[in-house]
């Protein structure tokens, strides 16, 4: 199996089962909604930060296959980060989708899937939606 096809069934998987998906209707939370209109994806993401450290992150919405799984994916893989960490991935994923070489000891494992995405720009977006709504809610703490 080629790389690409392994990166493809990885989404397709956490798009089938996504982990963490749903909303907490906790005001601990902070939540932080995107859209991606030229897609049609919209993502509402909800973070748990304590002692500086993610605890806890859900989302939930509705979009493609490309833009649920980065949610899913996201939302497993900065669990336990604390927010200067968190805040790195994003930066270090921003480059990903550009294809560009990425820091191993910053990201690593299944979210290295979407660099593929930098050879499909139109769907870029839906790759970091996710990520901005990440941003956007560290940028509220
Ligand atoms: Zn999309």
């Amino acid at each position: 199996m080629d790389l690409d096809s392994l990166f493809k069934q990885v989404i397709l998987e956490h798009y089938k089962n996504p982990l963490n998906k749903g909303l907490i209707n906790d005001n601990s939370y902070i939540s932080s909604s995107f859209k991606n209109p030229s897609c049609g994806d919209q993502l509402t993401l909800q973070i748990k930060v304590q002692d500086d450290t993610i605890i806890d992150c859900r989302h939930d919405g509705s979009g493609c296959s490309i833009c649920c799984a980065s949610a899913s994916i996201l939302s497993d893989v900065i669990k336990n980060k604390n927010v200067t960490q968190a805040k790195k991935m994003i930066d270090e994923f921003s480059r990903l989708v550009l294809g560009e070489k990425v820091d191993p000891n910053i990201l690593n494992g299944e979210v290295l899937a979407f660099s593929s995405i930098s050879t499909f720009p139109a769907r870029i977006k839906c790759a970091t939606l996710s990520w901005k709504s990440l941003e956007k809610g560290l940028g509220e703490i």
